[in-house]
């Protein structure tokens, strides 16, 4: 006899004899795992094997297991999005299931006070790091403190044409996903971000304007903490912030000189830290690498933010170490009736559902899942009646920018002082409405920099005269620029038959290159970097202006983009998808351009918005 039917009933009748006072669904959970822990200890013969690779595949895995909780709502993904996700519904009281392909991450994992001298290495093997995560590690807030919590490359391969490598960095598999080691730059974007197509006639403007999100930026920013001063750009809009975050003499002279001579916006970097207190958090003290956690929660970080308030309320559960694999599907009614995933550890497949699934797994991974879900009613992935799933990938060029020398100010170098997680932003000044506009490309980028009062490592010599010369204290600043990339067609993601992660899950082929238009504004990134050090006065200026692959900036966008008309777009300005209406992606997949501002806090407002829609749709039974 199977007893799988009768499970309800059991369990009913153990709560009315009072063996168990127990909430029934956790009653019914409990029960399952006993019983499939003896089906599994008792049966001789493996379970019967399903196929459930959507690609042709061999692999085999063992029959899904069912969750036996039926929640309102699957969050893929607890990083920026997914945190602000399960937050917003579970505080609204819909019973939310969080999964996360990562592992818990807690305080006791936090090490920014910890120094290099007391780990096994000293934080100087980065061979041995580099050996599972080749990829990874190119970027340096992975390294020996941090490197366990990003993804292992070699379990999680993707792939690239030969002539346009690219580096898919930033993979991590925490709570909080890449919020753990972010730069924390949150700046707003502006009603000429959402209308560029408008403004130069290329691509499609964004379904939605400025005043539609104003008050989830606010909403978000008041509850995330971000620092910074207000500038009344328009093009760069002021927020809810905290008090900036001083600016250091060199700094200061540079944001005053560009000012003044060049009629140039310069100011503290405008950042994810807290200046002030918040509710259970404390202001930042100064001691520097964020990317390896913190303790007084002075940074923002979903792992210890929206996913522990979302999971405060009860309303949450956060499966850990849950890779998604694919949306499962109701045919019939073209519907999403939840997830398929492989647990981690164990490699086997768990079934959970729901009545909406949203995905916020990070744009190439959400699109990864919606490719992997393709189905006979969906041969090209799910969402896909468009074509353009996949297409319009874009991510920031930052590969280009300069460094001088500034005055030192009678500062000393000192190995443990304070230092400001914060730097400056440069805001936009190329393309703007009412100026010429640039000769070769479209579009515009900003500036991050910093500066400060470092040793003179590089000075030569040895014994006393090297000692004495590395004490003569170097001022330098150096800027970088983040541009924009044209949203197009021919930048795309596309799942790779022939390369799978460990799980079995087929992984992306990702395919995006320079066009003339990145090429351009490069090198005139590299030119303004050596005039606006020049014109503030900065003594050996070097200049860089590199094509942007493989490194391009971890600000990917837009292959699942929002629009109105269904044949051009993936999503609805809800981030809902057009063509199943209980499935949303609600990381930057939907993005129909990406301005050249930092991303993370329109994913993170665009996502509040998109709940409270789907909340809203809900109470009138439309989904
Ligand atoms: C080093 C670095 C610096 C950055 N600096 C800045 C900055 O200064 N300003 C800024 O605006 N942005 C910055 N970013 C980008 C910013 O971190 C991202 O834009 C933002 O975190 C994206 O949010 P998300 O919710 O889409 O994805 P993430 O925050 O990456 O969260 C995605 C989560 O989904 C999980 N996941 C992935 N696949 C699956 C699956 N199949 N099943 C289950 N779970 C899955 C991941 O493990 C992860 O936890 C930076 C990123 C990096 C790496
Ligand atoms: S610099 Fe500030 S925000 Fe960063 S880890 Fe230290 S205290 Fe936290």
């Amino acid at each position: 006899m199977h007893w799988r039917p009768f499970r309800r009933a059991i369990c009913e009748r153990l709560r009315a004899a009072k063996l168990f006072q127990t909430p029934l669904a956790l009653l019914e959970e409990s029960v399952t795992n006993l019983f499939s822990t003896r089906e599994n200890a008792l049966v001789a013969t493996p379970a019967r094997d399903v196929t459930i690779a959507t690609q042709p595949s061999q692999e085999r895995f063992a029959l899904p297991q069912t969750s036996p909780t039926k929640f309102d709502v699957i969050v893929v993904g607890s990083g920026a999005s997914g945190g602000w996700a399960s937050k917003r519904l579970a505080e609204a009281g819909l019973k939310v299931a969080l999964l996360e392909a990562g592992r818990p991450q807690s305080d006791a994992n936090f090490t920014e006070h910890q120094p290099a001298f007391e780990l096994k290495y000293r934080n100087m093997a980065t061979e041995l790091v580099r050996k599972t995560r080749p990829v990874q590690s190119v970027f340096d807030v992975c390294n020996e403190y941090t490197a366990h919590w990003f993804a292992n490359d070699l379990e999680e391969p993707y792939s690239t044409p030969k002539d346009q490598p690219y580096l898919w960095m930033g993979r991590v598999r925490m709570t909080g996903g890449r919020t753990n080691v972010w730069g924390r730059v949150s700046l707003r974007f502006s009603e000429l971000d959402f209308k560029s197509a408008s403004h130069d006639g290329f691509g499609e403007d964004w379904p939605l304007g400025y005043k539609d999100i104003e008050p989830y930026y606010d909403l978000v920013e008041k509850y995330v903490g971000v620092c910074g001063s207000k500038e009344g750009l328009e093009h760069l809009p002021d927020g809810q912030f905290q008090p900036p975050m001083p600016l250091t003499c060199q700094e200061t002279l540079f944001r005053d000189r560009l000012k003044e001579k060049m009629g140039r916006v310069a100011m503290s970097a405008r950042s994810a830290n807290l200046t002030g207190p918040l509710p259970g958090r404390g202001p930042c003290h100064y001691c520097g690498p964020c990317e390896r956690g913190c303790m007084t929660h002075s940074y923002f970080n979903s792992a210890f933010t929206t996913v522990a308030d979302a999971l405060r309320t009860g309303n949450c559960t956060l499966i850990s170490n849950a890779m998604a694999y694919k949306v499962l599907m109701d045919a019939e009614k073209n519907r999403a009736t939840g997830i398929l995933y492989i647990d981690r550890n164990t490699k086997q497949p768990h079934e959970v559902h729901a009545r909406i699934v949203i995905l916020c797994a990070q744009t190439q991974e959400s699109t990864r899942i919606l490719f992997n879900s393709a189905a006979r009613q969906y041969p090209n992935g799910l969402a896909n009646s468009s074509g353009l799933l996949g297409h319009y990938f874009t991510a920031h060029v930052r590969s280009a920018g300069g460094s001088g020398d500034f005055p030192v100010f009678d500062a000393k170098p000192n190995l443990g002082a304070p230092t400001k997680p914060v730097g400056i932003y440069i805001a936009r000044f190329r393309n703007l409405p009412g100026q010429p506009a640039a000769k070769n490309f479209l579009r515009g980028y900003g500036f991050e920099g910093e500066g400060g009062i470092d040793f003179n490592w590089g000075a030569p010599g040895f014994g006393e005269a090297y000692k004495k010369a590395l004490r003569e204290p170097r001022a330098r600043i150096g800027i970088t620029g983040f541009g924009e990339v044209l949203p197009r067609w021919e930048n795309f993601l596309e799942i790779d038959p022939s390369v799978k992660d460990v799980w079995g899950i087929p992984s992306l082929k990702i395919h995006i290159k320079d066009s003339e238009n990145e090429t351009a504004m490069i090198k005139d990134i590299g030119e303004s970097a050596g005039e606006m050090l020049e014109v503030v006065g900065a003594k050996n200026i070097r200049t860089y202006a590199h094509p942007s692959a493989p490194r391009w900036a971890v600000h990917e966008a837009g292959t699942a983009r929002m629009g109105t008309d269904a044949k051009k777009s993936v999503l609805n300005q809800f981030q809902q998808s057009h063509d199943v209406k209980n499935l949303f992606v609600m990381d930057a997949s939907g993005f129909p351009s990406n301005p050249c501002q930092n991303p993370t806090i329109t994913i993170m407002a665009l996502c509040v918005r998109s709940c409270d829609y789907l909340m809203d749709s809900l109470k009138k039974n439309e989904i």
